[in-house]
């Protein structure tokens, strides 16, 4: 489908959030899409790349992607403006358990860029809050400077989310935590830890340590998620590119619950 950057919001280091309208008002009328779930963006002679979906998944009237510039298309994308027209397909994958959480605690424990795809599980918790018990956000970075929607934290501590943030790398005027996000798991006091879900999404060895330390505070396996990158092409499980052991991210992931995967995430190099 095309798209059209309707506007670009600078983040961080290397990070620009796009939002995107699609031409086709018969498209735009029937895009819906889940908390966790992906698009391929399309530039036209450069390729594509899968992108999860960082805004409120109840408003599709815009497409949000938050998008680190690393590679072929996404550096590409970097120099695009208002404007410029690009490619969608999706909405593919599956979407965080937002059903499980209904009268629990939940958890988020974010790393890097790795907020994007939980940003509209923020939304959704947000949008319903009274369904839910206590909720935290965990959120590591390697410098303040790099901290995904910084300028949000103060919005969603007010209306009831405990955001709790740690950076590798301090600055001199930084005064919070410092060193890996999962001493911050490890410190939460939970009432109910066999009504806890936890979702997390960043490098994998962050995801990894957040998912032992939740099982150390009484979070079972079962309630923890992990949303999981592989390099994809075809994004609908017939290319194979995405393989991890039987699952196929594209289709069965990103977001798969962590005692499916445990022990496929401790084989190197899968
Ligand atoms: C389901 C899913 C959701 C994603 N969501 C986002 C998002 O919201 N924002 C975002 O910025 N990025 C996201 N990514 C990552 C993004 O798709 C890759 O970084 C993609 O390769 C960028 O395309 P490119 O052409 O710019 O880079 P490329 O030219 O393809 O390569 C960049 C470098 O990264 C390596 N690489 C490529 N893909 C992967 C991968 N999946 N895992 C590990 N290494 C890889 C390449 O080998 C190369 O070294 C997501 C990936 C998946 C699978």
């Amino acid at each position: 489908m095309p798209a059209e950057i309707v506007g670009i919001d600078d983040e961080v280091r290397s990070v620009r959030t796009y939002h995107l309208r699609l031409s086709d008002s018969g498209d735009a009328a029937s895009y819906r899409l889940r908390a966790g779930q992906f698009n391929m963006l399309y530039l036209p002679g450069i390729g594509e790349a899968a992108i999860s979906v960082s805004g409120d998944p109840s408003d599709c009237h815009e497409l949000v992607h938050t998008v680190r510039a690393v590679g072929n298309v996404t550096n590409r994308l970097a120099l695009s403006t208002v404007g410029t027209t690009l490619g969608v397909r999706g909405p593919y994958g599956s979407h965080w358990p937002l059903e499980q959480c209904s009268g629990c605690d939940v958890v988020l424990i974010a790393g890097g860029i790795g907020l994007a795809p939980l940003r509209p599980v923020i939304y959704e918790l947000l949008a319903k809050r009274e369904r839910f018990g206590r909720i935290w956000l965990l959120m590591g970075a390697r410098s303040p400077s790099d901290l995904l929607y910084a300028t949000q934290y103060m919005n969603w501590s007010y209306e009831g989310i405990t955001v709790q943030t740690t950076v590798d790398r301090p600055t001199d005027d930084w005064s919070g935590n410092v060193g890996v996000v999962t001493p911050l798991v490890e410190r939460l006091e939970l009432d109910r830890p066999n009504q806890t879900v936890v979702m997390t999404c960043g490098p994998e060895i962050m995801m990894r340590f957040a998912a032992r330390s939740a099982q150390r505070i009484g979070v079972s396996t079962d309630h923890i998620w992990v949303s999981l990158e592989r390099n994809m092409t075809c994004a609908f499980g017939h290319c194979g590119h995405c393989q991890f052991g039987p699952h196929f991210i594209c289709k069965d992931g990103p977001v798969l619950r962590y005692d499916r995967v445990a022990a496929l995430l401790e084989v190197r190099s899968l």
